[in-house]
C-alpha cells in the first residue's frame, strides 16, 4: 500500500476533534490556536521495536502504551494533552495491524481528549514517535526544579507491579501464575495520572512521573532541585499482590528501581499537604508519604529501612549504561 493511501485510510481522523484545531491532517503543516490564557506544554517520546517494546506485542497494547509515555509526561507537567503528531517507521503494510494499531490509537486519544493532527511515515524498522501537546495556565506547570528543604515526598497509586511482570517476560525470574497475572496489566495497560497532574497544579512545589523507575526519578527532582532526598523503603506504596510477592522473599528493587510504572511522584509543603486527602478522595487514587526534602548533601537519595538508613544500592534503568 502507498503511503499516502495508509495515511488516508488509517491514520487521518484520530482522536478528539478539538475546535482549535483550525488545520489537521493533510497538508504540510497543522495548524492549532491556543486559548487565551493557556500556553503549550510539548513533550516527545520514541518507542522502539527490540529495544522499548519486544517484538510481536500487539498493536493494541503498543498503540496504547506509546499514548500512555507521552500522556504521562503531559501529567507531570500538570498539563491538559490536547494534541499530538505522530511519526512511524513501518517494517511491513500489514493491513490487520494497522486497522487494529489505529482504531486503539483513536480510542485511546479520544478517552484522554487528544487530537492526533499530523505525522510521517516512512519504510523502515518499526519505530513509533509521538509528540504531545497540551494546555497549561499560563506561568503554571510543575517541573523537576522546584523541591524544597522540608517538603513532603509522595508518590500515586502503587510501583513495582510493571516491573515485576517485565521479569517474568525477560525470563530473569520465575513468578507463578497467579502472581503474574495480577501484575501483567500494570506493564501492559499501564493509566497515565492525567487528571491527578491538573489537580496537583498549583499546589505542589516539584512534579515527575515515575517511568525509569522510582529512585532514579527522584535523583532527578534531587538533582535539579539541589536538594537531597529522603526515602522510608517500608513506605512506598505496594500492590497486595506485590506485597505477597516480598512476604513469599521476593524483591523490592522492582518497586524502587523498576521502571513503567507511570504514577506521580512530586514534593509538598507541609502546610499544604493537607489538600491531598481531598483530591485522594475526589479522584479515587491513592497518595503516600514516602520521604522527605533535605538539604543537598553528597548522596541524591538516601533509603532508610524502618528510619535506619540501609546500604542498598540499586540502579535504576537507564538508556546506554
Ligand atoms: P509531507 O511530504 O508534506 O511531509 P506527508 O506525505 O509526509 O507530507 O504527510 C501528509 C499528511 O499526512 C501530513 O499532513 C502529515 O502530517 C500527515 N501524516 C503523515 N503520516 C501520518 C501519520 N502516521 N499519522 C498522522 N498523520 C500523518
Ligand atoms: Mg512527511
Amino acid at each position: 500500500m502507498a503511503e499516502f493511501t495508509i495515511i488516508e485510510k488509517y491514520f487521518t481522523e484520530l482522536g478528539s476533534d478539538h475546535k482549535e484545531t483550525l488545520l489537521s491532517v493533510g497538508d504540510d503543516a497543522a495548524v492549532v490556536e491556543v486559548p487565551e490564557g493557556f500556553e503549550l506544554a510539548i513533550s516527545v517520546d520514541t518507542m522502539t521495536e527490540g529495544i522499548h517494546f519486544m517484538k510481536g506485542l500487539s498493536p493494541e497494547l503498543l498503540a496504547h502504551k506509546l499514548l500512555t509515555v507521552n500522556l504521562s509526561d503531559m501529567a507531570a507537567m500538570g498539563a491538559k494533552p490536547r494534541w499530538a503528531t505522530l511519526a512511524m517507521g513501518l517494517d511491513a503494510h500489514d493491513e490487520e495491524w494497522l486497522e487494529r494499531f489505529s482504531t486503539t490509537l483513536h480510542k485511546t486519544a479520544k478517552a484522554y481528549g487528544v487530537q492526533i493532527i499530523g505525522g510521517d511515515t516512512t519504510e523502515g524498522p518499526l519505530v513509533l514517535t509521538l509528540t504531545i501537546m497540551g494546555l497549561l495556565p499560563i506561568g503554571m506547570r510543575m517541573t523537576r526544579c522546584g523541591a524544597k528543604v522540608g517538603d513532603k515526598v509522595y508518590c500515586s497509586g502503587v510501583v513495582g507491579d510493571a516491573g515485576l511482570a517485565l521479569t517474568k517476560l525477560l525470563g530473569e525470574q520465575a513468578l507463578d501464575d497467579e502472581l503474574f497475572a495480577q501484575v501483567l496489566p500494570a506493564l501492559h495497560m499501564p493509566a497515565p495520572q492525567v487528571t491527578l497532574g491538573q489537580r496537583l497544579l498549583g499546589q505542589v512545589n516539584s512534579c515527575i512521573d515515575i517511568s525509569d523507575g522510582l529512585i532514579g526519578d527522584c535523583e532527578h527532582i534531587a538533582n535539579r532541585s539541589n536538594v537531597s532526598i529522603n526515602i522510608e523503603l517500608r513506605n512506598i506504596p505496594l500492590s497486595p499482590a506485590y506485597r505477597n510477592y516480598i512476604e513469599q522473599g521476593g524483591f523490592m528493587r522492582y518497586a524502587v528501581a523498576g521502571g513503567d510504572d507511570y504514577q506521580l511522584l512530586f514534593t509538598i509543603s507541609e502546610e499544604k499537604a493537607a489538600v491531598l486527602e481531598t483530591i485522594s478522595k475526589d479522584l479515587d487514587v491513592s497518595l503516600t508519604e514516602i520521604g522527605s526534602v533535605v538539604a543537598r548533601d553528597d548522596e541524591l537519595v538516601r533509603l532508610f529501612d524502618d528510619g535506619k538508613p540501609t546500604t542498598m544500592k540499586l540502579k535504576s534503568f537507564q538508556h546506554f549504561s
